[in-house]
């Protein structure tokens, strides 16, 4: 069994692929071609906003966004532990402090009570309101940003931490990696900040067959900014540099194969909505050990990762083993909190300091989750899982 099948979704797709990027061959286009302008067009109508702008990976539409607000040190941005580091890297790489907030233990995606605490701290510089990022000494820092993450593809709670950011003049940056195609009453995932940051990575719920990102904003200067920032920070054209920017452009092959795949993307959303369903179904009736994912009313989750918890490492340890007996791979997203990496030790958080995140990493596993997963494997899955 796989944990994501490529293979089934390419076989419906093969023509169509073949013969975009035959057609990209023939132009020679292969930098910013007439495919990823289609694509950026598609894309943003799909999401609802009013520009989007494709570049070379999830982690440059994130560090493209934090770029165009004008993030540098001295700036707190706000995320969660409970990530993929690219999240938090980004914010490092700009000279910021990444704030870490814990998670909701129902949701895994940002605490909007928590975010309060933690501005509220930053502005007091009172680590008593909130665990803060120690840094060698307690340099003053300012709030400037959220980066909220729309984790296994359910949408953070964008009402009450856009409010909470809008009182605090702040912005906010939506993480949708892995949440493109996931809906938050009545809109999409990808619109719901002020700008949203997405992947393209293979596993991601719409992938290419490479690396690729997309940012999406309503603000036209923010458009701008980005699309600027992409290609060297280029102004009139491509030998006029305005401000510092990086190389982060979308192939036109990728954005040829992403053609080929966005049309059959809304039927694989519900695919996998149904593939959801079922595991829940099945799981829900023999499992009371197991915490299923909970999507509140009015969202629906794009299911990048089925996740589910454990009692504890060792009921995780068992199940994991278990499910590889009878051939079913598992993965845990996140082993580790992000302030517990290494990669942050300069920030000096200590154990226990967001509690959810840390219990979720001990108790979280992922089981096989693709739009073509067929029932007997489900049923296989939920049996073991109900029998252990
Ligand atoms: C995958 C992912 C990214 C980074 O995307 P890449 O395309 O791999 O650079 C960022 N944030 C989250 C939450 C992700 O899952």
């Amino acid at each position: 069994m796989k944990f994501i099948d490529l293979e089934i979704q390419q076989s419906r797709i093969k023509q169509d692929v073949d013969r975009r990027i035959q057609s990209v061959l023939s132009h020679g286009q292969y930098i910013m071609g007439p495919e990823v302008r289609e694509l950026e067009r598609l894309l943003g109508a799909y999401a609802g906003t009013r520009h989007a702008v494709g570049c070379a990976s999830g982690t440059d539409a994130l560090l493209m966004a934090l770029m165009a607000c004008g993030v540098g040190p001295g700036d707190a941005i706000f995320t969660t532990p409970f990530t993929f580091i690219a999240t938090a890297e980004v914010i490092s790489l700009l000279g910021a402090t990444p704030v870490f907030v814990d998670v909701d233990a129902n949701t895994y995606n940002m605490d909007p009570a928590k975010l309060g605490d933690a501005i509220l701290a930053v502005k007091a510089g009172d680590l008593s309101l909130h665990p803060l990022p120690l840094q060698g000494g307690q340099k003053a820092l300012t709030p400037r940003g959220v980066i909220a993450v729309d984790l296994f593809g359910l949408s953070a709670d964008y009402d009450r931490i856009n409010s909470i950011a809008r009182e605090n003049g702040i912005f906010v940056i939506e993480d949708a990696a892995q949440s493109f195609g996931a809906e938050y009453n009545e809109r999409r995932s990808c619109s719901l900040a002020d700008v949203a940051c997405t992947s393209f990575f293979p596993a991601k719920p719409l992938g290419c067959y490479g690396d690729g990102g997309m940012c999406f904003t309503d603000d036209d200067e923010l458009a701008e900014t980005m699309q600027s920032i992409r290609v060297h920070g280029q102004g009139e054209d491509k030998y006029d540099n305005v401000r510092i920017g990086i190389n982060g452009r979308l192939d036109s092959l990728q954005a040829a194969i992403l053609l080929a795949k966005f049309e059959i993307f809304p039927e694989e959303i519900s695919l996998r909505q149904q593939a959801a369903d079922r595991y829940s179904h099945a799981i829900s009736a023999g499992a009371a050990d197991l915490t299923l994912p909970k999507v509140p009313l009015g969202l629906n989750s794009a299911w990048a990762q089925y996740s589910i918890l454990a009692k504890n490492k060792e009921h995780r340890a068992a199940i994991q083993s278990e499910l590889r007996r009878h051939d079913v791979p598992t993965a845990i997203y996140y082993p580790k909190p992000l302030h517990f990496q290494q990669a942050f030790a300069n920030l000096e958080y200590q154990k226990g300091a967001f509690p959810v995140s840390e219990n979720l990493s001990e108790r979280i596993f992922s089981i096989p989750m693709h739009p073509y997963l067929n029932e007997t494997d489900q049923k296989t899955i939920a049996e073991v899982l109900c029998r252990i």
